[in-house]
């Protein structure tokens, strides 16, 4: 498709009705047929893990056990749900479309159960789902280039979607046993202290795994992984928020991206591409420091008034260009 029909991504109310039926997994296979999901640790694509081979992990069938759904606050939409599992944890929460392509797709795992479980053993200890997949899909790489073999592996063997021996590695990372201790600050610190040309296969921005947007698709979500002062993040900006958070409709002088492009445009740097990701940048520092949510955001300035709510709260008298003058973002240090 060389051509985007750009107004429909810009109307961020079918993600909404999405997000309400769904949650995030309603990302689940649409991302990987996009080609938006990094598949098989970055190599890959929807031709290793297609509709039939992830069929587990899509949206109607995580809802057959989904029990009740939850929200945050207040939050119209609630995209959160409890599902019942089988297993050692009987309820668990349903995991969010990142944890379920970096536990599942990255490692090429169709195990559903599997990542039910590996989510919510993550969850329990504070780690990051989308990191774990990651290093877990680099150690795979690893294994099949000969660099890690099962007499580093404590025994395990660390092919791709193997899905008994991906938990037992994330069980190891938890309680830092083994190999799991080697991992378990992610696939950076992991690679310097393995060698052997190891580091060509962690993916990383600054020592952070990258999350499952993929910015071959979309080269904004690149620019914000690599420059972001809190670098990896997919939750700042992209070519594809731009449009959907309409920002032009509040704020002057920012472009209107035109309602039908060629794709390759995505692919040009240019001045109006900075422009874009820095709005997107501010306004995002903007809306974190008020509490607001990204998935609230992506129905469009026009429908979520946060600088007219700011004014309301504050009794500030600012211009949504005062705002985001000031919004600058804080270094996190690696
Ligand atoms: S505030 Fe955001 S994360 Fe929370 S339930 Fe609503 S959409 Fe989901």
């Amino acid at each position: 498709m060389r051509m985007l029909p750009t107004q429909m991504a810009m109307d961020g109310m079918i993600e909404k009705i999405l997000l309400r039926k769904w949650g995030t997994s309603n990302l689940n296979q649409a991302s990987v047929e996009m080609g938006d999901a990094p598949i098989k640790n970055w190599k890959g694509s929807h031709l290793d893990f297609g509709i039939k081979r992830s069929l587990p992990t899509n949206p109607d069938v995580i809802k057959q056990v989904e029990r009740v759904k939850y929200h945050c606050y207040s939050c119209p939409l609630g995209c959160g749900g409890i599902c019942a599992v089988q297993g050692k944890f009987k309820q668990t929460h349903k995991p969010e479309y990142e944890s379920t392509l970096a536990l599942g797709g990255l490692c090429l795992n169709n195990d559903m159960d599997s990542i039910f479980h590996m989510n919510e053993v993550l969850n329990r200890a504070g780690m990051d789902t989308i990191s774990a997949g990651g290093t877990v899909a680099f150690a795979i790489e690893c294994f099949e280039k000969g660099i890690l073999t099962k007499t580093d592996t404590d025994g395990l063997e660390l092919t791709w979607g193997n899905a008994k021996a991906i938990v037992a590695l994330i069980e190891k990372m938890v309680r830092r046993e083994g190999i799991g201790d080697l991992l378990a600050d992610g696939s950076k610190r992991a690679a310097q202290r393995i060698g052997k040309r190891s580091a060509d296969y962690a993916i990383h921005s600054g020592g952070q795994e990258l999350p499952m947007h993929d910015g071959r698709n979309d080269p904004g979500f690149n620019l914000h992984y690599s420059a972001e002062p809190a670098p990896g993040r997919h939750t700042i900006g992209s070519q594809l928020y731009y449009e959907m958070f309409q920002l032009w409709k509040q704020v002057k002088n920012l472009p209107r991206p035109k309602l039908l492009y060629f794709k390759d445009r995505k692919y040009i740097a240019d001045e109006q591409k900075a422009v874009m990701a820095a709005a997107c940048s501010k306004y995002m520092n903007v809306a974190n420091g008020a509490g607001l949510c990204l998935f609230g955001l992506f129905i469009g300035a026009g429908r979520i008034r946060v600088f007219d709510w700011l004014n309301a709260a504050t009794g500030w008298r600012k211009t949504p260009e005062n705002y985001l003058e000031n919004a600058i973002s804080t270094p996190i240090p690696f």
